[in-house]
């Protein structure tokens, strides 16, 4: 007589398939990292990248992906015969397009969003249309995609998981099934760093360099996210982006800063029980939960010791050493595109201070002028296409008045 197994638990389940849009950043090395601990589960699918080809062929000789994507076809080219002298088969993209469709490629499970930038709105919302499990670090495309977003994420059946840190946190103080969230939460507190000149003095400010700038006390981040976690206008796009990932009004998310980084946020609820999720600063932590949820998988990060973690410190944050941070709620109470506004002055501001074209505090002079010059119009946020052009206005009047400190 045969015996056929029907434990669950032993039961062989189908690979996930995983895009991960923007491989070769932070993020995108280490959500390869949680990929490569966990082989029998997933299966990396597609890697994009916007430079740094090197990085990318050296993934694709690690992760052997289906496809892979580039910004031109010269450098699709050049991929495709490094590729082929190694023996892969792995097929290569070029083009902005190609971003979408793999996003949307029916045999993919899953998406990392991890590209920086409003660039990464498309593909985003190929993934929501497409119904897959959309694993969100790319924050700056839910700020300025907003609601059109997560009409996109519900109307495609899609499943939205949080990986920035604070809204994995939140996400994991509440419970599994959605439909138990509306009325439980009074308020959530989204904590922050304050960054690397929490206690620099303000009238050294104009002085900050670039690299001053991208040391972050805790994490090893990409250059963008960097400087936004300096100016905190990295927690004024989170509280946006936690605005519409918990459906919460303005009033109900605050931010306090913990220079240690060991809470990641925490929820207040009706009964003022406050939940709170713990960990080593590690993104590997939200990565995994993102592409293991419901259940939970090894992470690779370390685990947090209590005996030796010393006192945990928590303080309001100064409105006036970081003045970008009262714009989440200033442009969450404006008309609807003035968030896609704020991130679009912020993206070209930080980029001109990198190319050390303004100074360091003149990121938020370039920010505050942007949105007092462009109002947008009320069918601003009616379709990607508007959105895009509504971006596109926000940029060029950044970078005038960019041009225009400069001189
Ligand atoms: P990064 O700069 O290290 O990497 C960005 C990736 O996107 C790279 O692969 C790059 O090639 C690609 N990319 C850049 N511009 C692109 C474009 N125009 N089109 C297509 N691809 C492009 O950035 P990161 O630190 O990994 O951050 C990625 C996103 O995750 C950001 O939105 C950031 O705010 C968010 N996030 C990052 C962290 C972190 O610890 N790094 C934590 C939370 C959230
Ligand atoms: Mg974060």
């Amino acid at each position: 007589m045969t015996t056929t197994t029907t434990d669950p638990t032993t039961r062989q389940r189908p690979r996930q398939r995983v895009c991960i849009l923007g491989a070769t950043g932070s993020v995108g090395t280490s959500t390869l990292d949680v990929l490569g601990r966990h082989p029998e589960r997933f299966e990396v699918f597609a890697l994009t990248a916007y430079s740094r080809m090197d990085d990318l062929l050296k993934q694709c000789l690690q992760g052997r992906p289906r496809f892979a994507a580039v910004p031109t076809e010269s450098q699709a080219r050049t991929l495709r015969e490094q590729i082929k002298a190694a023996g892969l088969r792995t097929e290569v993209l070029s083009g902005a397009q190609a971003l979408c469709d793999l996003a949307a490629h029916p045999e993919v499970d899953s998406v990392m969003a991890a590209i920086v930038g409003a660039a990464g709105l498309p593909p985003c919302l190929a993934a929501a249309h497409s119904g897959k499990r959309l694993m969100l670090a790319n924050k700056e495309a839910l700020v300025v995609g907003g609601a059109l977003f997560m009409n996109a994420v519900s109307a495609g059946g899609a499943t939205l998981l949080p990986i920035d840190s604070e809204h994995s946190a939140i996400f994991q103080c509440l419970p599994e099934d959605r439909a138990r969230w509306p009325g439980r939460i009074d308020h959530i507190l989204l904590t922050s760093s304050g960054g690397p000149f929490r206690r620099r003095d303000p009238a050294t400010m104009a002085s900050i360099t670039p690299d001053e700038a991208c040391a972050h006390p805790n994490f090893a981040m990409g250059r963008k996210i960097s400087v936004d976690s300096a100016t905190m206008m990295n927690k004024a796009l989170e509280v946006i982006e936690a605005r519409w990932l918990f459906d919460l009004t303005p009033e109900q998310i605050r931010v306090v800063i913990h220079p240690q980084q060991i809470v990641h946020s925490m929820v207040v609820c009706r009964d003022n029980s406050v939940l709170a999720q713990l960990g080593t600063p590690d993104m590997r932590v939200p990565i995994a939960y993102g592409l293991s949820f419901p259940e939970r998988i090894e992470s690779g990060a370390s685990q947090l010791d209590f005996t030796t973690l010393g006192a945990l410190s928590f303080e309001a944050p100064d409105f006036a050493r970081y003045p970008g941070l009262a714009l989440a709620w200033q442009t969450l109470q404006a008309p609807m595109g003035s968030t896609a506004v704020l991130n679009a002055a912020n993206e070209a501001a930080v980029a001109a201070f990198l190319e050390r074209r303004i100074r360091f505090d003149q990121i938020h002079t370039v920010i505050a002028r942007t949105l007092d010059a462009v109002l947008p119009g009320g069918d601003a946020c009616d379709s990607l296409d508007a959105l895009l052009a509504l971006d596109a206005h926000a940029r060029s009047s950044a970078e005038q008045t960019a041009k225009a400190l400069a001189t």
